[in-house]
C-alpha cells in the first residue's frame, strides 16, 4: 500500500467536547467493484475533510431511533435527537447474527425471522430500533440498499476476485481485533447461506412493516438520489454524523456513516457474560464483513475512506 496517503490530524471541540482523531485511508479500493455508485471526479479535498469532519459529529440522543448508513436526505430528521447509524438499521444486524453467532443449522431459518428476533432484542435491551424506505417506486424492494441488496452483498463477500480487498478493509477497520479464524468462519457460513439465499431472503421486504408494528414511527423515508462520496467508520462512542448537515455543507455530496461503536455496544448487550467472548468477537467480525460487502455491492470502490477514532 505504498501509494496510499495516510493523513492524521487532531481536532478538538467535536461532539460533547470530546476529542476525536480522523484518519484518512485514501480511497476504498484501487480496483473496480461491482456497485454502480461512484465518486470518481468528486474531490472533497481529503486534507480539509480530515480537519473539518468533527463539525458534523454530534452526541447521539439515547432514545432516538437507529438510522441506516445511507447518506441521503431525511426530511424527518430531528437534528437535536440523532440516533446512531448502522447498515440496514436495526434489521441489518440480523444477518451478522446468523452468520457469526447462530448455532442453528444454516439450512434453516429466514432473514425475516432473524430480523424479528433482532428487533425484539433491541426493544428488550432498551435500544430504539429503526429502518427506512425511500420515496421512489419499488416493486419488491423497500428502498434500503443494505436490505434490498442482500443477495449481492453475500455474492460480493464470497467472490474470490474480491476477497483479498475485502479482507484488507475488514482488517484495517478491526485493526488489532482482526482474527483470521473468525473471518474464515463467517466467510464459510456466508457460502453455505448463499446456496439457499432465495429461501432465506424470501419475504424480506415485510420486515419494515413488522418493524413499524413493533416500534411505531421507527421508519424514515429518505429522499433524493445516492451521492455518497465518502465512508466514515466512527469509533467514538456516543457520537454520530449529522448526515443532512454534512450533505448540505458539501454541495450535496453525502457520506456513508457507520457508527461501529454501536455494533460493539450491541454485542456487549446481546452477549454480556464472560463466556460469550467468542460470540461478541464473531458478531463484530460478521457485522464489519457484511458492511464492506455492502459497500462492494453498492459502490465501485472510488469513495474516500476515513476512520474516526477516540483521541
Ligand atoms: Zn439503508
Amino acid at each position: 500500500m505504498g501509494t496510499r496517503t495516510v493523513t492524521a490530524r487532531r481536532s478538538t471541540g467535536g461532539a460533547g467536547g470530546a476529542t476525536a482523531r480522523t484518519v484518512s485511508l485514501g480511497l476504498l479500493s484501487d480496483k473496480s467493484w461491482p456497485g454502480g455508485l461512484s465518486a470518481r471526479g468528486v474531490d472533497l479535498g481529503n486534507g480539509s475533510l480530515v480537519a473539518t469532519l468533527d463539525r458534523y459529529y454530534v452526541p447521539v440522543a439515547p432514545r432516538a431511533k437507529t438510522r441506516c448508513i445511507d447518506g441521503r436526505h431525511d426530511p424527518g430528521l430531528d437534528e437535536s435527537a440523532l440516533g446512531p447509524q448502522v447498515p440496514g438499521g436495526a434489521p441489518g444486524s440480523a444477518l451478522a447474527y446468523r452468520l457469526g453467532v447462530d448455532k442453528d443449522d444454516l439450512t434453516r431459518g429466514t432473514f425475516t425471522g432473524d430480523a424479528e428476533m433482532m428487533i425484539e432484542s433491541y426493544l428488550r435491551l432498551g435500544l430504539s430500533p429503526g429502518g427506512h424506505r425511500d420515496n421512489r417506486d419499488h416493486s419488491d424492494d423497500v428502498g434500503c440498499g443494505a436490505i434490498d441488496g442482500l443477495h449481492q452483498v453475500l455474492d460480493c463477500m464470497i467472490d474470490p476476485t474480491l476477497v483479498e480487498d475485502h479482507k484488507r478493509l475488514v482488517r484495517s477497520i478491526l485493526d488489532a481485533d482482526f482474527n483470521r479464524d473468525h473471518y474464515l468462519r463467517v466467510l464459510g457460513a456466508g457460502l453455505v447461506l448463499r446456496s439457499r439465499s432465495e429461501g432465506y431472503f424470501a419475504g424480506r421486504g415485510d420486515i419494515l412493516d413488522l418493524l413499524e408494528r413493533k416500534a411505531p414511527n421507527s421508519i424514515s423515508v429518505l429522499q433524493g438520489h445516492h451521492q455518497e462520496a465518502l465512508v466514515v467508520v466512527n469509533l467514538v462512542p456516543g457520537t454520530t454524523l449529522s448526515s443532512n448537515r454534512f450533505a448540505a455543507a458539501h454541495d450535496g455530496a453525502q457520506a456513508f456513516g457507520y457508527d461501529l461503536w454501536r455494533s460493539r455496544q450491541l454485542a456487549e448487550m446481546l452477549f454480556p457474560l464472560p463466556s460469550h467472548q467468542l460470540d461478541r468477537e464473531r458478531f463484530i467480525h460478521a457485522r464489519v464483513m457484511l458492511t464492506i460487502a455492502t459497500l462492494m455491492a453498492l459502490t465501485d470502490g472510488s469513495l474516500s475512506f476515513l476512520i474516526r477514532l477516540p483521541a
